[in-house]
C-alpha cells in the first residue's frame, strides 16, 4: 500500500520512517531535489501546483497526505475531483490551517478561547484594529506564516508604520500580544472510524519564533483536560482523519488558542521514543483506517531542536541516553537540521536534562 506525501520535509521523512515497519510504501512530491523525505522514499520533484505530478501521485497512491499546510489547496482539490484521490486530513481543515483568520473564526465558533483579533486589509483597517484590540499587539500575515515569519510586534505608532511597510502588501491579522506564562500544544489523532486519541500535553519554549524545546507530559491535569476537549471539538467538526495539533498560550492557568496545524507537528517529535505509539505512526494508522495506537507517555521526555548547524554527531551521541534525529539537510542559519530526545524517569530529572542540553548546545532561552 502506497501513501503519497505532498511535501518532502523532515515531517514527511519521519512519516515514511514510521511507516516502513508497517509494510507501507511512500511517494513524495517536493520542489527540492534534496528534500529530506526524498533521501528515504521515492521523490517526484516539482511544484506543489504541478497537476501532472499530482495526478501521478493520485494514480500510484491509495491515500495522499501532506507534511506542510502551505501546499497547494487548489492542486489537491483538483486531483480529488478529477482522479477521485483520497486526501487526508480533509481539505476543509487544510484550508483553515492555511489562513489565520479562518482559524480564529473556527476557534470562536467552537467556543475555544483565542486572542482578541481583527482582520487587516488596508492601512486604515490597521489603525482601526489598533484602537479595537489595543497595544501591544502582533501583526501577522494571514497566510504562509510559520516559525515566527511574517510577524511584527506593535507597541506604538512608529512600530505600526514600520510593520505596515514591512508586511502591508498581503492580507493581515492583528491580535493582542499575550504576556503568556508558557506555551503548550495538544496533538491527537482521529481515525476514519471516528476513534480519537490525544497525547499528553507538550510544553513548548520558542526562541525568535522558532520552537527550541518541548517537554511532555507537561502541566497540570486541568490543562490537559481543557486542551483535549478543544482538540476533540476541532477533530469532530471536520470529521477529521489524521493527526491535528493546536498550540495555546497559557496565561493565568487559562488556555488561549494561538493556531492549529492539520498535520504532525514539531512539538510531537518526542513521541517517537517517549510515547507508546509515535504521532507519525498514528497519523498513518488514522488515514488508512487502521486502529489507533496508545498515546500514553513512556516516561518524561524532552526534545531539543538542532537549528542552523548540526553539532558533530559523535559529540551528541556521547551524551547518555540521547536519541539523535538528523534530517540530512544542508546547513543554513535558522534551519531545522535535526532534533534530540531524552526520556527520563521523573519530571525533575527530565527538566534538569533539558537545561543541561540547552546549555551544552549554547541555546539561550528562558525555561519556565
Ligand atoms: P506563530 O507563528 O503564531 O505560532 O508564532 C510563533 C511564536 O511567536 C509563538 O509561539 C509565540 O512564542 C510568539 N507569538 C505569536 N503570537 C503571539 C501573541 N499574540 N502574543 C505573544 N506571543 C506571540
Amino acid at each position: 500500500m502506497t501513501v503519497g506525501i505532498v511535501g518532502g520535509g523532515q515531517l514527511g521523512r519521519m512519516l515514511a520512517l514510521a511507516g516502513y515497519p508497517l509494510g507501507l510504501d511512500f511517494l513524495c512530491l517536493d520542489p527540492g531535489a534534496d528534500a529530506p523525505a526524498g533521501r528515504v522514499a521515492p521523490l517526484l520533484q516539482g511544484a506543489f501546483t504541478d497537476t501532472r505530478l499530482l495526478a501521478r501521485l493520485a494514480r500510484q497512491c491509495e491515500v495522499i497526505t501532506f507534511d506542510w499546510e502551505n501546499v497547494s489547496l487548489d492542486g489537491l482539490a483538483t486531483i480529488a475531483r478529477r482522479h477521485h484521490a483520497r486526501i487526508s486530513p480533509p481539505l476543509a481543515a487544510l484550508a483553515t490551517g492555511q489562513d489565520r483568520v479562518a482559524e480564529k473564526r473556527l476557534f470562536e465558533r467552537l467556543r475555544i478561547p483565542t486572542t482578541r483579533w481583527q482582520a487587516v486589509g488596508s492601512r486604515r483597517e490597521l489603525t482601526r484594529a489598533l484602537s479595537v484590540v489595543g497595544v501591544p499587539g502582533v501583526l501577522k500575515t494571514r497566510r504562509m506564516g510559520y516559525d515566527g515569519k511574517g510577524q511584527a510586534i506593535i507597541r506604538g505608532p512608529a512600530d505600526a508604520e514600520r510593520a505596515w511597510a514591512e508586511l502591508g502588501r498581503v492580507p493581515l491579522l492583528y491580535e493582542e500580544h499575550v504576556p503568556f506564562d508558557c506555551e503548550v500544544s495538544i496533538i491527537g489523532a482521529r481515525s476514519i472510524r471516528g476513534e480519537i486519541a490525544a497525547y499528553p500535553l507538550c510544553g513548548n519554549v520558542h526562541g525568535s519564533g522558532v520552537l527550541r524545546l518541548t517537554r511532555a507530559p507537561y502541566g497540570p491535569a486541568g490543562w490537559q483536560r481543557h486542551a483535549t476537549r478543544y482538540l476533540e471539538r476541532v477533530l469532530t467538526h471536520f470529521r477529521y482523519t489524521g493527526v491535528l495539533t493546536i498550540e495555546f498560550f497559557v496565561q493565568r492557568r487559562r488556555l488561549i488558542a494561538n493556531e492549529m496545524a492539520p498535520r504532525v507537528h514539531n512539538s510531537g517529535h518526542w513521541t517517537i521514543e517517549g510515547a507508546s505509539t509515535s504521532q507519525f505512526e498514528n497519523h498513518l494508522r488514522a488515514i488508512l483506517g487502521l486502529p489507533l495506537g496508545a498515546t500514553h507517555a513512556r516516561g518524561f521526555s524532552a526534545m531539543v531542536n538542532l537549528i542552523g548547524e548540526l553539532p558533530p554527531r559523535a559529540r551528541l551521541l556521547a551524551l547518555a541516553g540521547v536519541h539523535l534525529h538528523d534530517y540530512d539537510k544542508t546547513p543554513r542559519p535558522g534551519r531545522k537540521m535535526g532534533h534530540l530526545t531524552v526520556v527520563e524517569p521523573t519530571r525533575a530529572s527530565r527538566d534538569a536534562r533539558a537545561r543541561a542540553l540547552l546549555k551544552d548546545l549554547g541555546v539561550g532561552v528562558r525555561i519556565p
